[in-house]
């Protein structure tokens, strides 16, 4: 199944519009999913569709919900996502984070119980867009964990992302780097059973502990985990995300006295900086242009194309999609029509 980006927007802006959104935030939540798509992260986006009418139903989703600031504290702020989109609550989050760093230099934000904020990146390009750098943690909660520990069996946390986000020099486009900390994200493993896939070595793990190639035993009664991203470095990235958002930002870890059901909650730990009150802006962006020019000129292993940046695949895919449409495989576009239907709402 191909499909226009802008037909694909039209039609999911439909879709929650009938389950109970605003425009707005219909277009707003349309406009995330499909930028995934278009980005190149099928995980994080239109795909995520059933998941959420699902959690609207169930009631652990609330649309038209906005963004609540429990406290300020200087530059330090906490906000209560109140189980909104989290594609709106993060938003605005972030847009008020954004206006204290502009003021302050630096601002610290904690966004606490909100639902799936989906691809961390576009918060991360949200402060670019207003020239700041960026550091966000994320985890996962509401329901059961998705990742083995480092060394262990079986699932204990989520795909917990990370973002570093550096905006636009003069020299040099946004540098994007985002990414979750198992080895894939778990929307990748949901793409590849979709489309009967096998998977490579050395990403899960079944329900017994062994190494498997089969994405369905992520989705089999008794569940086999994620495996993390560089062994103990991913295990440890993910720890800190889970302990800065979930312990010292508030929301809540994945640990199992919490509430666990089919929910899916982020908590958000982010750290905007304004670079030019760091150092001069034209030495930063002739800085940054000589190192990135330095590694990009590496010259390419044999098997590899050249070096590239963070960012860059994500601009890359952006201009084939927008010009040729997006793939959606055949049991994903089964799963949003059928969620469509049941607002009576087709294409
Ligand atoms: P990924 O493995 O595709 O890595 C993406 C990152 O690596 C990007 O910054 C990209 O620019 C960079 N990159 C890719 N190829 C590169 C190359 N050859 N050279 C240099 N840089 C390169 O991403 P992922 O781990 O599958 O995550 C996908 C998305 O899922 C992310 O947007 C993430 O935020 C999102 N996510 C969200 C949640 C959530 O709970 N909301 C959880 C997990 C992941």
């Amino acid at each position: 199944m191909r499909i226009e980006h802008d037909v694909l927007q039209d039609f999911v802006e439909e879709i929650f519009k009938a389950a109970g959104s605003e425009p707005i935030e219909a277009a707003i939540v349309a406009d995330h999913l499909v930028l995934a798509n278009l980005s190149g992260h099928d995980s994080h986006g239109v795909g995520m569709i059933p998941r959420y009418i699902d959690n609207i139903k169930a009631g652990s989703l609330h649309p038209n919900e906005h963004v609540e600031l429990v406290k300020k504290d200087g530059s330090i702020l906490v906000f209560d996502g109140r189980a909104g989109f989290g594609q709106v609550v993060a938003r605005e989050a972030m847009a008020e984070t954004i206006s204290v760093a502009r003021e302050t230099g630096l601002a610290l934000s904690a966004l606490r119980n909100a639902h799936h904020i989906g691809r961390v990146g576009t918060y991360g390009e949200q402060c670019a867009d207003a020239g700041l750098v960026s550091i966000h943690f994320v985890n996962v909660t509401g329901h059961r964990g998705l990742v083995a520990p480092h060394r262990g069996a079986d699932a204990r946390y989520g795909t917990n992302p990370i973002c570093i986000s550096l905006p636009d020099t003069t020299e040099e486009p946004r540098i994007i780097l985002d990414f979750a900390t198992s080895k894939v994200a778990l929307g990748k493993i949901r793409v590849a059973h979709n489309s009967g896939k096998e998977l490579e070595e050395g990403l899960l793990i079944d329900k017994d502990g062994n190494a498997s190639t089969d994405p369905g035993v992520m989705f089999a009664d008794e569940v086999g985990s994620l495996l993390p991203l560089a062994e103990h470095k991913g295990y440890g990235l993910a720890l800190m995300c889970e302990l800065l958002t979930g312990a010292i930002g508030g929301g809540g870890t994945i640990q199992p006295k919490n509430v666990r059901d089919t929910r899916i909650i982020n908590n958000m730990l982010s750290i905007v900086i304004d670079p030019a009150r760091l150092t001069e802006m034209d030495y930063i962006a002739s800085e940054m242009k000589a190192m990135c020019d330095y590694v990009r000129d590496s010259p390419p292993r044999a098997g590899f194309d050249n070096v590239i940046l963070p960012g860059d695949p994500e601009r890359a895919q952006r201009e084939q999609r927008r010009a040729d449409g997006i793939d959606i495989d055949e049991e994903t576009w089964r799963q949003i029509i059928e969620a469509a239907a049941s607002h009576n709402v087709t294409l």
